[in-house]
């Protein structure tokens, strides 16, 4: 079985973290931040000293140790009945994050939106990443260099996956308003794409 998922994409700092936290709240959806995933890791072990290694440069932690992770957690989760496939949508934070790594996860998702969290003002980026580097302590946004290799990261291997998605399955929205307008519009797209989904359904067409 493929799980249903929602994908939340965005630039270092667009805000998918706030969202998906908020989504995370609502019965039936379930939230997983990749970057929690690895930050609640043990940092000895071997994956956590990779964590730090390529986190601490601005750079992707490599496809499979990623992939391998993540569908451990996702186990996890099921065994403790916190993820629940037969009812909940998972809402994904930071994975995928390349196009290496959709393809992978192609077996394990079912992709019913991703939300583009689109911020066009890179200033306001590197604001909030300082802002919250400070906040929770997180190294790999502590210095200007690495937040600059991050957005660069993000350019160069992550906006790819929107392409690969496609218009069908790719909703923008703009990441510059409040937080709770972010989650209205995203809310709003979930529920017309629920609305098509089922006239789809009731026509006899495939969804
Ligand atoms: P942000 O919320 O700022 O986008 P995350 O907390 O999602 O950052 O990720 C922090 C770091 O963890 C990334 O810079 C990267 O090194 C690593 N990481 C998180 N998710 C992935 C992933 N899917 N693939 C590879 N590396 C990842």
């Amino acid at each position: 079985m493929r799980w249903r998922a929602i994908l939340l994409f965005g630039a270092p700092g667009s805000g998918k973290g706030t969202q998906g936290k908020v989504l995370g709240t609502i019965p039936a959806f379930c939230h997983i931040s990749c970057g929690d995933v690895f930050r609640g890791m043990d940092l000895r072990t071997q994956v956590g000293q990779a964590f730090l290694k390529y986190s601490s440069a601005g750079q992707l932690v490599p496809d499979e140790v990623t992939v391998d992770l993540w569908r451990q957690h996702m186990a996890h989760l099921v065994t403790l009945g916190k993820f629940k496939p037969e009812i909940d949508h998972l809402v994904l934070d930071g994975i995928p994050r390349n196009v290496e790594q959709a393809k992978l996860l192609e077996s394990d998702l079912k992709v019913e939106a991703l939300f583009h969290l689109v911020c066009h003002d890179k200033a306001k980026l590197e604001d909030r990443l300082k802002r919250r580097a400070l906040r929770d302590n997180r190294l790999d946004d502590a210095s200007d260099s690495v937040i600059h290799d991050r957005l660069l990261t993000y350019e160069k291997e992550t906006k790819p996956v929107l392409e690969y998605y496609g218009k069908k399955i790719v909703k923008e929205v703009d990441a510059e308003q409040f937080p709770f307008e972010v989650t209205r519009d995203i809310l709003n797209q979930v529920q017309s794409t629920k609305a098509s989904k089922t006239k789809r359904a009731v026509a006899g067409v495939g969804i």
